[in-house]
């Protein structure tokens, strides 16, 4: 195995996700900005083992503050593809155990929708709106991350993301990025929410 971040392929075609999300912005998107976060984690990690090598001086400060940036790119975003399906997909609900953890907790998808969209509306710059599974507590919650590294709470397991940079959503929404928070939900892919939650209770 190598041991580098990869840029999967996209689980569904660049306009399978039309009207919602463009054929265009998921082609920048995916082949240029998860890609160049793909591109930079892996080169930081080459100079890291150049460094232990002996052959270069790092600032090892800055390095691991990119690395966490770029790492936190790759993996956020290949989280997000997929869970990410064409529309009608999962009927755009909740299903299976998910669905019932999600009303024990919020008391109703509609809730759920509401503080996530918040949650995203209210990132200062880039950032990530998610839902998170915490195991301690048992609970599902909302989480934001700032740009992709800030704010997360350690070892939680991530169920569903929401990229809410403005690259995600600018080509298709200018400036009206609640619109695309609202359109996210026509899109979800819930039998992957699902099964990542499935995985983590049994
Ligand atoms: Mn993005």
């Amino acid at each position: 195995m190598e041991k580098i971040f990869l840029l999967p392929d996209l689980p569904f075609d660049y306009n399978d996700l039309e009207p919602f999300m463009s054929e265009e912005t998921l082609r920048i998107h995916h082949d240029k900005h998860h890609a160049a976060y793909v591109k930079e984690a892996n080169f930081i990690l080459e100079r890291l083992d150049k460094a232990r090598e002996g052959g270069l001086e790092l600032n090892l400060k800055a390095e691991l503050k990119a690395l966490a940036f770029n790492a936190g790119g790759a993996i956020l975003h290949s989280l997000f593809w997929a869970n990410l399906a064409p529309p009608g997909t999962s009927k755009g609900e909740p299903v299976g155990s998910v669905k019932m953890a999600i009303e024990e907790e919020f008391g109703s998808f509609e809730r759920l929708k509401e503080q996530l969209n918040k949650t995203a509306m209210s990132v200062e710059g880039s950032g990530w709106a998610a839902l998170v599974y915490q195991k301690e507590t048992r609970r599902i919650l909302p989480m934001q991350i700032e740009k992709h590294d800030v704010n997360l709470y350690p070892a939680v397991q991530i169920l569903l993301v929401l990229d809410a940079f403005e690259h995600a959503y600018y080509l298709d929404y200018k400036n009206e990025k609640a619109k695309f928070f609202e359109a996210f939900w026509n899109i979800a892919n819930w039998e992957e929410v699902n099964n990542r939650f499935e995985k983590l209770i049994q």
